[in-house]
């Protein structure tokens, strides 16, 4: 219960319908179409020119219950070559993971896999509190995050929205 009104009161504030908020949803849990896994594994020198067929694939999704091997997240799920050489396609050197644990897994991806979930989550709280927005530092601190990076536009979006209401 608590979660939905949780995301009842996101939806508000940052004015998103239901439909949108449903197409969202549909987009983020959509398997990787095994197809399109295929064609771009067979077309690229990364990945030798091969790919698994596309049955095997896809029993390597319902295997994994179309969760992410790692976390179980369902969210923008993707195969993943467990030894790192792209071109070992044995099923049993693959596994499926979700976007956030495929990033922490590559050289750029030391980064928090919650951070703009944790930033936004505090920028809402804080606003609460005091129907004025926080600056970015509070809502850093509050967060427990070492940089707001990537999240600046979001955090600007959001006090777009949230100033109206203020
Ligand atoms: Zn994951």
């Amino acid at each position: 219960m608590y979660i939905v009104l949780k995301l009842k009161e996101i939806m508000e504030l940052l004015e998103v319908s239901e439909t949108d908020a449903i197409k969202a949803v549909l987009n983020l849990v959509s398997p990787p179409p095994p197809p399109a896994t295929r064609q771009n594994w067979s077309r690229q020198s990364t990945f030798g020119h091969s790919a698994p067929t596309t049955q095997d694939l896809w029993a390597k999704l319902v295997e994994s219950n179309f969760r992410c091997d790692k976390c179980q997240s369902q969210m923008r799920l993707s195969f993943n070559h467990i030894n790192s050489d792209a071109t070992d396609h044995r099923l049993e050197n693959l596994e499926v993971i979700c976007f956030a644990c495929n990033r922490a897994a590559s050289v750029k991806g030391t980064k928090d896999a919650d951070h703009h979930y944790k930033l936004a989550m505090a920028a809402i709280e804080l606003w609460k509190k005091e129907h004025n927005y926080p600056t970015l530092n509070q809502i850093r601190d509050k967060a427990g995050v070492d940089q707001i990076g990537g999240a600046t536009y979001l955090l600007k979006f959001i006090e777009t929205r949230l100033n109206d209401k203020s």
